[in-house]
């Protein structure tokens, strides 16, 4: 059956990263037979400019009705004295939300041909393979109540509250469970069970789900040393799955273990394996219009959506098997570039890629 996806370009280089990563799309479709449907839509700053809206209803009416969802990424300096609530990050906060991706999925990987890129010994890092898996739609981030309330003395508090439901725990450590399935089959949980009664809760919940998983390996990890753990033997980790919060600052911190922001693909999924799939960066508003941006994560990004959310774990592969091929041959956008490499555009960048998955 054909599968629809929704473009959503964006903002910035999310317009030209998307060209690339939509070339790819219909190399699969021309030469591989992939079955899908692609359709435009508008979000962020660009919605905003033509509707006034960050996030049209039509937008998000097409966000439902797709199988999977492929975004450039949102905003810029034009946007940034906005309104808070048509800011373009709103765009982005809307579709999560108005689909339910609750669980984000952020591998580091670092090719071992750029582990020079890392401030990390190459050894420490070279062939690093981790996913993240980050709660994203509850926790301290969404609990009730909030703010800031005038205590009877006149001072000041603020106030977050940090709530998961055993239904919501549930359902993320199943998906970090199948996941670790199709890796290596390890799961370290973290947590700050020695302080927080929800992750307490967290981890008994954890436990409890992992009973139908017994091929899986279960492991827990304070947050604190997981931090460090990151940055001493990342290697160590296969699947890693965590709250919101945690889940937020690890995943950046392993992002940056790989040194290079222009090769992280991310994916957000819902319960009924919907997803969105983006780069983890921005809009890099510096370089947008120039042919500069490397379009690697966002082709990455379409290796996870056929893994994920289209069912084509061999198209998948065989994109991340054209990445290393191209970064082989010494092929470099000028963010990864190195002495001795050839530096080459965004654009000849996806004509590499179409070459290797056709070659
Ligand atoms: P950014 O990720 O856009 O850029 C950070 C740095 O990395 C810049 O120097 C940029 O040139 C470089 N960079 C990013 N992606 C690159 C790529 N593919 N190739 C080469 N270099 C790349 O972060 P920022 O500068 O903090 O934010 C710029 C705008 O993007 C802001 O409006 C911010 O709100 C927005 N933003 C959006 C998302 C999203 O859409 N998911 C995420 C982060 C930031």
């Amino acid at each position: 059956m054909t599968k629809k996806i929704l473009i959503l370009p964006g903002d910035g280089i999310g317009q030209e990263i998307v060209a690339e990563a939509v070339k790819v799309l219909n190399t699969l479709k021309q030469k591989f037979n992939l079955a899908v449907e692609m359709t435009h839509g508008l979000v962020g700053g660009a919605a905003y400019d033509k509707t006034g809206s960050p996030l049209p209803q039509e937008t998000l009416d097409q966000a439902k009705q797709a199988d999977a969802i492929l975004l450039g990424a949102v905003g810029g300096p034009k946007w940034e004295p906005l309104d808070i609530s048509v800011r373009p990050e709103k765009g982005l906060l809307g579709l999560r939300a108005g689909l339910g991706l609750f669980a984000n999925l952020r591998p580091a990987i670092l090719y071992p041909q750029l582990a020079d890129a890392s401030t990390l010994k190459p050894e420490v890092v070279s062939g690093l393979n981790i996913m993240i898996v980050r709660e994203l739609t509850g926790g301290i981030y969404f609990g009730q109540p909030r703010g800031v309330r005038t205590l009877e003395n006149g001072e000041k508090e603020g106030f977050n509250t940090l709530v998961y439901r055993t239904s919501e725990i549930e359902r993320i450590a199943k998906v970090a469970f199948d996941i670790a399935r199709k890796r290596n089959g390890r799961v370290c949980s973290v947590d700050k069970a020695n302080v927080l009664e929800c992750t307490e809760h967290w981890r008994n919940v954890v436990i409890e789900t992992h009973k139908a998983y017994s091929d899986v390996q279960l492991s827990h990890m304070y947050v604190d040393n997981a931090a460090m753990q990151l940055v001493r033997a990342p290697k160590q980790f296969d699947v890693i799955v965590t709250t919101n919060m945690f889940g937020d600052i690890l995943s950046d911190e392993a992002a940056m273990l790989t040194g290079s922001i222009g090769m992280l693909p991310s994916a957000s999924l819902n319960a009924s394996g919907q997803g969105m799939y983006e780069p983890i960066h921005g809009s890099a508003p510096d370089i947008a219009g120039k042919n500069v941006a490397n379009p690697l994560a966002t082709i990455l990004s379409v290796a996870m959506m056929l893994r994920y959310s289209l069912d084509e774990a061999a198209l998948a592969e065989r994109i991340e098997e054209a990445v290393s091929w191209v970064l082989d041959e010494g092929l470099r956008t000028a963010d990864i570039y190195s002495a001795g490499m050839t530096k080459i555009s965004t654009s000849e960048m996806g004509d590499a890629i179409v070459d290797a998955l056709v070659a």
